[in-house]
């Protein structure tokens, strides 16, 4: 009987996240045009209420930024209650380079497909499976239970989590423990070596804008003021830029628990190409061992036979990353040892100039 409930309830997950994939919760970044999170937080709010939960049903300091909170009383009340989040926004998807339409939210071949079916609309479907088999069959967890389902993850969480941290710290009161996504994983390392990772810190982050301006002038022209070309060289140096190697404690640490279970080594003198050894998660562990700068954006001009005077719209962005602990506050002015000679500057994006972090 109780197998039985299990299975409704992970064929029940399944359903859940195609229909949460179904939601395009894009988002951009740019409030103005997030509008399918309060969808999805609709869809999730009467999935809950539907089996009996009292939800908390919150919109997080902008328009269609919603947030949805429940609690599952638990049998011992003196112990901590436990918090399982899950954000409902997916970061874009052009369905070109799709083979099955990002927000079709397909199964097939034994898979749900689509924008967040692993980041992470699967783990949403599945909390959301369980919150609704708990209730629905009176099971009482050992401890309190608060699921969250959150706006705003993917541009850092200024409309959800980090606004309902200052402004409604009541509903997480008496969370002790809390789980969501990518805090571990583990990884076949060798055919019977097994490593399980556990996230121990987060890169900081720094998104820039380049502005270049030049002169401006016809295509046709002989022309040694382009601002086009300069941003270009610009952009092109900062993304072949390589900072400092910077092995931090956790990353050493990490490399010697590596070295204890399968013989590998991480000399000094051959950290990266040691590294690549890893497999899968060698960009990643890469990533921790110097900053990184990534070009992420380009645009300029406005017609194809005249040369603009600035070269930025709508934005040449920058993805400026510190390998974790360490800080991203030095590059407000970009730091980024890059000349400067042929005027270009760079500065914070007004859009996500603060700490987001994640290596993803
Ligand atoms: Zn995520």
């Amino acid at each position: 009987m109780t197998e039985n409930l299990i299975e409704a309830a992970a064929d029940e997950a399944v359903t859940l996240t195609s229909e949460l994939i179904r939601i395009d919760t894009t988002n951009t970044g740019d409030p103005e045009t997030v509008v399918g999170e309060r969808a999805a937080a609709e869809y999730v709010a009467e999935k809950l209420t539907e089996v009996g939960y009292e939800i908390e049903y919150v919109e997080s300091g902008g328009a269609n930024r919603h947030n949805v909170i429940a609690r599952l009383a638990g049998a011992d009340p003196s112990r901590g209650a436990l918090l399982v989040h899950g954000h409902l926004d997916v970061v874009p998807a052009d369905p070109g380079e799709w083979s099955v339409h990002p927000f079709s939210g397909a199964v097939q071949d034994g898979y749900v497909w689509g924008r967040g079916a692993v980041d992470m609309k699967d783990m949403v479907g599945m909390t959301l499976a369980l919150a609704r088999h708990y209730k629905r069959n009176g099971i009482v967890p050992p401890r309190d239970m608060i699921f969250a389902f959150l706006a705003d993850e993917e541009a850092g969480g200024k409309y959800g989590a980090q606004w309902l941290v200052s402004n409604r710290p009541e509903l997480f009161e008496g969370a002790t423990e809390a789980i969501s996504e990518v805090g571990g994983f583990s990884i076949t390392l060798k055919d019977d070596v097994r490593a399980y990772l556990v996230e121990t810190a987060q890169r900081g982050i720094r998104w820039m804008r380049l502005r270049v301006r030049g002169t401006a002038g016809h295509g046709s022209m002989i022309h040694h003021d382009n601002a086009v070309t300069k941003l270009s060289e610009a952009v092109a140096k900062l993304g072949r830029h390589q900072f400092p190697l910077v092995v931090s404690d956790s990353v050493r640490e990490f490399l010697d628990g590596v070295t204890e279970i399968t013989g590998w080594d991480f000399p000094e003198d051959d950290l990266e190409g040691s590294v690549a050894k890893l497999g899968n998660i060698s960009r990643m562990i890469g990533a921790t061992l110097r900053d990184t700068a990534n070009p992420t954006m380009l645009d300029a001009g406005y017609k194809s036979n005249v040369i603009p005077s600035v070269a930025e719209r709508p934005s040449t962005a920058a993805s400026c990353r510190a390998a974790s602990r360490r800080s991203t506050a030095n590059w407000t002015n970009c730091s980024v040892p890059t000349s400067n000679a042929s005027g270009w500057n760079c500065r914070p994006s007004r859009r996500r100039s603060t700490g987001r972090s994640s290596t993803r």
